[in-house]
């Protein structure tokens, strides 16, 4: 290895899933690395609880109840006065938009559930973008390296596991989003150390000259092991690509077009139909659903919902009159198409819950087209 080959280029865009202990690690050494494109993707705010095992998080912000990406930006910049941070407050499943993901040159998640890694996998097959997963628990580690075509999260997961995922997605019927908790303990020691090895790791996906002539040699196809009370550390096969899998489809090619989120469905529509030269255009929902109404089985009484399927469960629960029926008690009414026979034309796209730079899957004139949003 020559030296000073180690460093990103100036050009390199990472984005980072997840801002807790190991995601700080992350993005601190991203950071000194020189890497100057971030884009840095969690929902929650930080917490008092955070403070001893996240480099970038102090009192002060746990206090004021920031939100972690607001911080690392301010944190990182301090490192950087010229990095090029994007916060996302949101959840990677339905608020990162494929068309921001397709510019990267690498995702490295730092998340603790199946589902988020599941939707992380999902983005970057659809993105053809490698991404690094690392996992921690109190003195145990993994790191693991997924690419389009060679490694899946999905398939190595094996049917059994798929299915049982699936049950518990969210907008799989009436509203059952349940996460399991992320309340592993973790330390700041095992976040520095997975979170070094996802670095490498990524600092090497984008090195394509020194993995084709063999000179470094990615973890792709194998999975980092680590334990720290006997410091064992190992190294096991871990590869899977079935051509069946159905979360391998690469969304491309990609039509750029003026549609964007504040336009309403039927202005969006009228912008496809001439845009894809189609007599008749339908946009998908694939990340989620919308709903217009839940009703209760037994009584058949109806309230207007018009929300995205995941802000149903807290539309719910905030109902005074709902909140006394259990879930299994509801039905939602979902709809996936948006098309001529969508009965909301004056909503805005936002309103369906896109997000920004989205890649929308259209279905023009029966073939399946894949449209990028300004
Ligand atoms: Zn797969």
């Amino acid at each position: 290895m020559v030296n000073g080959q180690w460093s990103f280029e100036r050009s390199t865009r990472v984005m980072v899933v997840g801002c807790g202990a190991l995601g700080n690690e992350v993005l601190k050494n991203l950071t000194l690395m020189g890497v100057q494109h971030i884009v840095a993707v969690d929902f929650d705010h930080v917490e008092i609880g955070n403070l001893t095992r996240s480099v970038l998080f102090r009192k002060g912000d746990a206090l004021a109840g920031r939100y972690k990406t607001d911080v690392i930006a301010e944190r990182l910049r301090e490192l950087n006065p010229q990095i090029d941070i994007k916060p996302i407050i949101g959840n990677i499943a339905y608020d990162v938009g494929l068309g921001l993901v397709r510019q990267m040159d690498v995702v490295i998640g730092c998340v603790d559930s199946q589902w988020a890694r599941f939707c992380i996998n999902r983005l970057c097959m659809r993105a053809g973008v490698p991404w690094v997963d690392g996992g921690i628990s109190e003195l145990e580690g993994t790191a693991r390296v997924f690419v389009p075509g060679v490694n899946c999260y999905a398939c190595n997961m094996g049917s059994e596991g798929l299915k049982d995922l699936k049950r518990r997605m969210p907008c799989s019927g009436i509203i059952r989003r349940h996460e399991e908790a992320g309340s592993v303990p973790t330390t700041s020691l095992i976040a520095s150390i997975i979170g070094a090895v996802q670095v490498q790791e990524a600092l090497k996906l984008v090195q394509a000259e020194a993995l084709a002539d063999g000179s470094i040699e990615s973890l792709c196809g194998k999975m980092f092991y680590y334990e720290g009370e006997h410091l064992t550390n190992r190294l096991v096969e871990f590869k899977a690509w079935d051509e069946d899998c159905a979360e391998h489809e690469r969304w491309e090619p990609v039509v750029q077009t003026g549609v964007h989120l504040s336009m309403t469905v039927s202005e969006a529509l009228s912008i496809l139909r001439n845009e894809l030269a189609a007599q008749e255009v339908e946009i998908s929902l694939r990340n989620d659903c919308f709903v217009d109404f839940v009703m209760e089985r037994a009584t058949d009484s109806q309230w207007e919902v018009m929300l995205p399927g995941r802000a149903v469960e807290d539309f719910v629960m905030q109902h005074e009159r709902l909140g006394g029926i259990p879930l299994s008690g509801l039905y939602q009414h979902e709809l996936r198409r948006i098309g001529n026979r969508f009965p909301y034309q004056d909503l805005t796209l936002k309103a369906l819950g896109l997000p920004g730079q989205d890649v929308l899957c259209v279905m023009a004139d029966g073939t399946e087209r894949f449209v990028e949003m300004k």
